[in-house]
């Protein structure tokens, strides 16, 4: 089977320390094993987005010599894909409507795990659609972070796959283009390790294949706080890539080969590359390289 990884940014920003090191680890891990490696752009979520960083984001990834395989895929082009998925999943009974708004949920502190609403329905607007979670236990072996399990019910409850507003929830989209895309194995950070479980769920629901995951290290500031587009982590500089791919590289633990230009570097990188001295590290400091 041909190896295929992913990098799926979403345009909530540049490109930073953070979302770098998940798109090198997991091209360096694709090029290491002779397969593929492609990109995912995630804007399903408009209100979100950031104008201009889709074209930032993917800028970034070639000045950095991180090419793909294939055309970029737009999950907003996607859309019919999540449609389906979410029929089969109605058609199924693992998906009812639901007429709480967030506020009277979070406000009342109701978690659903009944498999139901408790609100009416009403005519005046369109429901969200939540799976219906069974009581169970997912497991499973992280290449990185060992042995994890999650009963779902009880740690998320009931959660949301189409929103209220029509938008689509980043986990289905997530488990129908992995799937698309034929990927082989997951690389991302630490923080959407406890959203593998709910994507496992979905396979399992749909009778879908699981990819292997790995998670790495997330990268996290002076102050212990996620290093996120959101809270204004500088953009990478990318127009020095051999300084910034050098920087991460420190970061995940590798060796920084001597090369002359970013794409010997990377070559010599990938060729060598080996996560095991992270292995159960879950939390990186930006401190320990700068
Ligand atoms: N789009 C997500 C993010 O930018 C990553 C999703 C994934 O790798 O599964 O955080």
């Amino acid at each position: 089977m041909v190896y295929r990884g992913r990098f799926a940014p979403s345009p909530t920003g540049e490109l930073h320390a953070g979302s770098l090191l998940a798109a090198l680890a997991s091209w360096l891990r694709a090029r290491h094993a002779e397969g593929q490696w492609l990109v995912r752009v995630e804007d399903i979520d408009p209100p979100r987005e950031v104008p201009g960083s889709k074209r930032s984001i993917l800028a970034a990834l070639e000045s950095l010599e991180l090419y793909a395989d294939e055309p970029v895929l737009f999950q907003s082009r996607r859309v019919d894909a999540y449609a389906e998925a979410l029929r089969r999943l109605q058609a199924d009974g693992h998906a009812f409507p639901c007429w709480c708004s967030r506020a009277e949920l979070e406000a009342a502190g109701i978690v659903h795990r009944d498999g139901r609403c408790i609100s009416p329905p009403r005519d005046d607007r369109q429901p969200a659609w939540r799976l219906r979670v069974p009581d169970a236990e997912i497991t499973f072996e992280d290449v990185l972070q060992g042995p994890q399990n999650q009963n779902v019910r009880d740690a998320v409850g009931d959660f949301v796959l189409k929103r209220a507003d029509g938008l689509w929830s980043y986990q289905l989209a997530c488990v129908v283009d992995d799937i698309f895309q034929d990927i082989t194995e997951v690389v991302r950070s630490c923080d959407l390790l406890d959203s593998t479980p709910r994507q496992i769920l979905l396979q399992c629901l749909l009778g879908l294949p699981t990819p292997a995951y790995l998670h790495l290290p997330l990268l996290v500031d002076a102050e212990g706080r996620k290093l996120s587009k959101s809270t204004g982590a500088p953009a990478v500089p990318a127009h020095d890539p051999q300084t910034a791919l050098a920087q991460a590289l420190r970061l995940l633990d590798q060796d920084v080969p001597d090369a002359l230009d970013a794409g010997t570097m990377l070559q010599i990188a990938a060729r060598r590359f080996d996560l095991s001295p992270l292995r159960g590290v879950t939390a990186l400091s930006v401190r320990d390289v700068c």
